[in-house]
């Protein structure tokens, strides 16, 4: 069976029942394979997305049964997603485009936390959990109304998500604050995605038997792979590439969970090219893709692609533990640096076996508007910022490394989630409403595209969440809210 070991020691590795449910080793690290089963693509080729999702979850996730697995897809994906493919690949240009957004909130969260409040309850059940679960979510603007939906109603689980007061957009903090779910609560904290993200995991060592819905959850994870396997299918069936000809994606990063995703498809034998890792202005990780050095000890930039500011990526831990040859010691030193120094460094030997598998680029504001206003008016595809990000970084690896490989750009929002940003792309001057339902449809009218019912729906309802608290007094708000939500 596949074991999951801490990165940060060799002690106790629990099966994915149990990572599911404790989120994060009970010594700060992060549950992660040794060993990647082996799923070739040819012997999942007839699969449409829900048997490809059981096939593959089947093979990560240890202690459920086959059976346990294939009702938590079915479940999961039933009438959620507003397209029958769930997550279609589209053709734009001479591109292809993964649309990911086609779930509840309109981004690519919901691929996989549409799942993860099945696997939790079944992980309860078996550890035999009295108590109600409380997850805990840190979000850069994306997570939070996904968990919040995902959890909704669930019978014994209760979440509470902690959102940045500024940097979000207004539709991703209307999602939260009018959510109706009676088990579901959200606070804005001063501070922006990194406080929120050190505090909850603060929490979580200070108070064992919260679980976590961020992609330090290794049950956030492996849902992801199953879109890659998708994808790389379509490329096959539509005559686009042959079998075993390798694909290069282009993945818009925050918190390096969706590309690492791609890099376990990858390990698990699909024939992956580059995975070329597109950052925004803050490119700490460009960076560290450069030169070995991750340095978080520089200026935070508020960004048109939100959801892709962030300092410290967490699931970078998994990718360094993997390129130490899994010692658990080294990795735990890398970590204890990066937070009492603010940053750590490896060896030009040890970034090989990265540099192998990973590309990397960066692009600025304006480089991103100018993208989304270009590639609408050459092929008509309308990009949300993030993608637009993820699309001009495939160009310039191109044009960096001369690759030609068959390239899929993760589309990771639909633009109508960041209608002003999108506006203001297409024309800097123009003068736009302040009212985010008005800015939607002055989006629709220009670019004759429809915004999502689940965007829609949002609009003008009353906000039943105002809280603003310090970072300081996330445990202090924590303890209190548990006790009643
Ligand atoms: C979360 C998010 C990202 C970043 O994904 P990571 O897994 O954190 O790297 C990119 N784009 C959007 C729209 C997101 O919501």
């Amino acid at each position: 069976v596949n074991l999951f070991f801490s990165t940060r020691s060799d002690e106790k590795p629990v099966d994915a029942a149990e990572a599911i449910l404790k989120g994060i080793a009970p010594d700060g690290g992060l549950y992660t394979l040794r060993q990647f089963p082996l799923i070739p693509p040819q012997s999942v080729q007839n699969l449409d997305y829900r048997g490809l999702g059981s096939k593959i979850l089947s093979s990560y996730l240890s202690g459920f049964t086959q059976e346990e697995i294939e009702r938590s897809v079915s479940k999961a994906y039933a009438g959620k997603f507003d397209v029958p493919e769930i997550v279609p690949l589209v053709k734009a240009g001479n591109r292809y485009v993964l649309e990911l957004f086609h779930g509840p909130t309109a981004a690519f969260k919901d691929a996989a936390l549409s799942i993860l409040p099945q696997l939790m309850s079944l992980a309860a059940k078996k550890t035999e959990l009295e108590k109600d679960l409380v997850i805990l979510v840190a979000t850069s603007g994306d997570t939070g109304s996904s968990a919040m939906h995902a959890f909704a109603d669930v019978k014994g689980t209760r979440a509470l998500v902690f959102y940045p007061e500024k940097g979000i957009s207004p539709i991703q903090k209307a999602q939260m604050t009018t959510m109706e779910a009676s088990n579901t609560i959200a606070c804005a904290i001063r501070g922006n995605f990194d406080d929120a993200q050190t505090g909850v995991k603060k929490i979580f060592s200070a108070m064992p038997g919260l679980s976590s819905a961020n992609s330090i959850n290794i049950g956030r994870l492996a849902p992801q792979i199953v879109y890659y396997y998708n994808a790389y299918l379509s490329l096959v069936r539509m005559g686009r590439i042959k079998m075993g000809e390798p694909v290069n994606f282009s993945v818009p990063t925050g918190n390096f969970g969706d590309i690492l995703a791609g890099f376990m498809a990858k390990q698990s034998g699909l024939p992956i090219g580059t995975l070329i890792c597109a950052s925004n202005q803050n490119n700490v990780l460009h960076d560290f893709f450069q030169t070995g050095v991750y340095d978080r000890r520089r200026e935070f930039h508020v960004s048109i692609s939100p959801s892709m500011d962030i300092l410290v990526s967490s699931n970078l831990e998994r990718l360094i533990y993997w390129a130490l040859g899994c010692d658990a010691g080294l990795t735990s030193q890398k970590m204890s640096s990066l937070s009492q120094n603010g940053a750590f460094s490896i060896s030009e030997a040890q970034m090989a076996p990265i540099r192998g598998i990973f590309a990397s680029e960066w692009v600025d504001e304006r480089q991103t508007e100018k993208t989304i206003a270009q590639v609408f008016r050459e092929t008509g595809y309308l990009l949300d910022p993030h993608t637009a990000v993820a699309w001009r970084a495939a160009e310039l690896h191109e044009m960096h490394s001369g690759d030609r490989t068959v390239c899929v750009v993760l589309s990771t929002a639909s633009p109508f989630k960041f209608p002003s940003s999108v506006l203001k792309a297409f024309d800097s001057s123009a003068i736009l409403p302040e009212d985010a339902s008005a800015q939607i449809d002055m989006l629709q009218n220009v670019t004759l595209k429809k915004a999502p019912q689940s965007i829609l729906s949002v609009l003008g309802k009353k906000p039943r969440f105002t809280d603003v608290i310090d970072p300081s007094q996330m445990m202090a708000y924590v303890i209190d809210k548990e006790m009643k939500i």
